[in-house]
């Protein structure tokens, strides 16, 4: 695709469809919306916008459009893969004004929000209600880009990715115009389901300028369990007969010994050095939940269990998911010469002690900084490599274990990406994963954007 570099016309224009000070063209800007979170190479955009409504937006994707000026959208810029990153350059719409929670209707368990709010801003306002919003990606991530990348936490495992918790957006496309998708029903059979084509796009086919999520009720009871295991291959098999057996945890993540031995050293914490799994249960009475316990404790001790600890109170257990979701920044903490690349594969959940199990190989085989933790439940799994910062040659040997974890999980029926998206960094994996159907994205793509202009050089 060709585009517009921007010129002094299209500044003025640009500038003149938001107030002076949502309009900037400064270094300082352009740098803090150049690269996420990734070690993608940073590409600065030309201008940065805040839109403040839905009309704005419409009128700057129509001129982008017509004028072939890329347009980026850009929620928190916490990607891991690269997804916000301008790299044709041209305008990045910044939602962070964009943070109104419009309404919540507590009987219908719903929210209307617009895309730039928090999700933990979110569930802070809806702390006193018994409700939440289940997604948590743990980093300071908005609802717009979770939207974006569809992303998932510790809770899909019970209760979906950010896809299953979102009924309907407003979206405006390329060309400025404006749709809405899906409904507030819960359910619906009216025609194609263009909304879950938007979730996940990355902001390629449209931007989401508001948005219905679902709430989920509180639990009324709740057990917290740590078990420790002899093996992460043991771990992965515990896995496996747990959600085998429909026990139905409301988290199920599983962090190797290094982890474990970063938070212990992080957080002051005496976990002891093991591959251990912290899961949670949820229950409408502690005598359920007890039952439940009884039947994990036997999982986990056929899988050679060396300390099962369930029970973990309030505080505790707050803490403990802080500090998993803490691990990704404690990772780079520890190795500030070394920067980080994620694999992120996921796979049929009984093919899940045999990906775990690879995972390890991998590690010890190409010998660089590797922590391996998964939301294991959903068969999720991050493996992280600390490559040397210009050092050619280990980052030759993470990219091969990628290959070969990527090529695995496919043989499997998995996917490249669990939960971070294609980006840049697993565009190459895509004709692999989709083979025919890879070209119908396409179809859809110039579909909504015939220009190319959204967030060019992504997915594809
Ligand atoms: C420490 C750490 C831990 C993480 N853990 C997880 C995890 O457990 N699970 C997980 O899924 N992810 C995780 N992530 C990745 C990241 O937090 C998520 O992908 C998150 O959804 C990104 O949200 P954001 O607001 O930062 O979006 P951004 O990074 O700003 O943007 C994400 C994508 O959305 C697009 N976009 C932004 N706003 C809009 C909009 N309004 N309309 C359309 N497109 C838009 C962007 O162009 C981009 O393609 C983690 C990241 C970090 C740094």
């Amino acid at each position: 695709m060709e585009f517009s570099k921007l010129n002094e016309k299209h500044l003025r224009k640009l500038r003149s469809m938001v107030s002076e000070d949502r309009f900037s063209t400064g270094e300082s800007n352009l740098d803090l919306h150049s690269q996420d979170q990734s070690r993608h190479p940073p590409s600065k955009p030309e201008a940065v916008m805040w839109p403040v409504d839905r009309r704005e937006v419409s009128e700057i994707l129509s001129y982008a459009n017509e004028h072939r000026i890329p347009v980026t959208g850009w929620g928190s810029g916490t990607s891991l893969e690269g997804n916000p990153i301008p790299v044709s350059r041209g305008v990045v719409l910044d939602f962070t004004l964009m943070n109104q929670i419009l309404s919540i209707r507590e009987s219908d368990f719903q929210a209307d929000v617009e895309p730039g709010v928090l999700y933990r801003d979110l569930n802070d306002k809806l702390r006193h209600s018994g409700l939440f919003f289940p997604p948590d990606p743990g980093a300071g991530a908005t609802i717009g880009g979770m939207i974006a990348n569809n992303a998932s936490g510790t809770r899909t495992v019970r209760y979906g990715s950010t896809r299953a918790n979102v009924i309907r957006l407003t979206v405006v496309i390329a060309g400025g115009e404006i749709l809405e998708l899906g409904s507030r029903s819960s359910k619906t059979a009216s025609g194609y389901d263009l909304i879950n084509c938007f979730i996940g796009s990355e902001g390629t086919l449209g931007l989401v300028v508001e948005a219905t999520v679902r709430l989920r009720g509180l639990p009324e009871a709740f057990s917290a369990v740590i078990a420790t295991f002899p093996s992460v291959e043991k771990a992965g098999e515990a896995v496996f007969e747990i959600i085998r057996s429909g026990l139905d945890p409301a988290a199920l993540e599983l962090l190797a010994q290094e982890c474990i031995a970063l938070i212990n050293e992080e957080k002051n914490f005496a976990l002891e050095v093991s591959p251990t799994l912290f899961m949670e249960f949820h229950g409408a009475t502690t005598g359920q939940l007890e039952e439940t316990m009884e039947m994990v404790r036997e999982i986990c001790q056929a899988q050679g269990c060396t300390d099962f600890r369930p029970g973990v109170g309030r505080k505790e257990r707050d803490q403990l998911w802080a500090a998993r979701h803490e691990l990704g920044e404690m990772i780079v903490r520890k190795h500030p010469d070394r920067s980080h690349t994620v694999i992120d594969v996921a796979v049929p959940i009984s093919a899940y002690p045999e990906i775990i199990a690879l995972a390890r190989e991998e590690s010890r085989r190409i010998g660089i900084p590797g922590y391996t933790f998964s939301h294991a439940g959903d068969g999720n799994l991050h493996l992280v490599f600390m490559g040397k910062k210009g050092d050619p040659e280990e980052w030759v040997r993470i990219e091969k274990a990628n290959e070969r974890m990527v090529k695995k999980a496919l043989e499997m029926g998995g996917t490249a990406t669990g939960e971070h998206g294609v980006g840049l960094g697993k565009r190459k994996f895509m004709p692999m994963e989709h083979g025919a159907s890879l070209e119908w994205m396409k179809k859809i793509k110039a579909l909504f954007d015939p220009n190319g202009i959204l967030n060019p050089g992504k997915i594809f």
